[in-house]
């Protein structure tokens, strides 16, 4: 594999594989997002830097499985085109607006990862501390506001998150992920899209147990030890997650509680409804039946 050393407009050394590498990755990564099921049809696009002038991106109307590397084409960090026989993806703006805020990302992924998008659909964020590994790697997944896609409104959205966040989900849309090489920002998409299925598990369950503020600590740690890369630190906050938390700061749901690493989610309490973090109300089949045999009684009784 041939490399090379490209110096940014900004000064900042970037080490690219060569650009025949570059389009073979957004191809694997095209294929991959298709076979897992996170597009279908035309969606998604994935982008990467060639260097501190040009980006190559996914075109147009084409599906993410069968892409060729001819098919890419070649930017400027304006979005005007370059070189390619098609035309770049509508969402390129999206891309390139993660690209002005982060020197440090080098390819990004967007898709519509069905279990992931449900929670996006919902209007709930994964921000509850509850895995180990998610905590330590991205952090916290918010939501980015509605925007409607193709316009400036999308990456007006996810310019509020992006320089504290390597993913997160925009609402009643997808998903988008960004690292220093495509294949690092599809690996955190998968990573997005597992969690959300595991979060979606313990739900139908019907618990959740939290890990502490004091773990959350110890996985902070754990990025030093570990030399894991993070655009900003994690904050654990002991109140339940607010809607819109602090966009410097990549914000878990984590209870305080002194010499535990688990905590019960108090939030979901097995005899009452309960509210959650979210502001959603959950209630067990039984707890339904009640409330609606209650409504018809007074409906009868008037
Ligand atoms: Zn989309």
């Amino acid at each position: 594999m041939s490399l090379r050393l490209v110096i940014s407009e900004s000064g900042i050394a970037l080490s690219t594989r060569a650009e025949e590498q570059i389009r073979a990755d957004i191809v694997e990564a095209g294929r991959r997002l298709y076979a897992r099921g996170f597009v279908a049809s035309n969606d998604g696009n994935i982008s990467a830097r060639l260097d501190g002038q040009r980006l190559v991106t996914t075109p147009k109307s084409v599906s993410k499985g069968f892409m060729t590397p001819d098919m890419m084409v070649v930017v400027d960090y304006e979005g005007k085109k370059l070189s390619g026989d098609r035309d770049p993806s509508s969402e390129l703006p999206m891309h390139l607006e993660i690209y002005r805020n982060r020197p440090d990302v080098n390819g990004v992924v967007h898709a519509h990862p069905p279990t992931a998008t449900g929670f996006a659909v919902a209007g709930i964020p994964l921000t509850r501390a509850v895995l180990a590994e998610v905590v330590t790697t991205l952090g916290s997944i918010p939501i980015a506001e509605y925007g409607t896609p193709s316009t400036a409104e999308l990456p007006e959205a996810v310019r509020k998150y992006i320089k504290a966040h390597d993913g997160m989900l925009l609402a009643n849309h997808g998903a988008v992920t960004c690292g220093n090489s495509v294949m690092s920002a599809h690996f955190k998409m998968e990573t997005i899209e597992h969690f959300a299925k595991i979060s979606l598990v313990a739900r139908l369950l019907g618990r959740e147990h939290l890990l502490s503020r004091e773990e959350v600590g110890r996985l902070q740690g754990l990025r030093g030890t570990y030399g894991i890369a993070a655009p900003a630190p994690i904050c654990a906050d002991p109140e339940p997650g607010a809607l819109t938390p602090d966009p410097s700061c990549q914000t878990v749901f984590a209870p305080e509680a002194p010499g535990e690493r688990l905590v019960p989610d108090t939030s979901v309490a097995s005899g009452s409804p309960a509210i959650g973090n979210d502001g959603e109300i959950r209630l067990t089949y039984a707890q339904l039946t009640e409330l609606i045999d209650e409504a018809v009684k007074q409906i009868v009784k008037t």
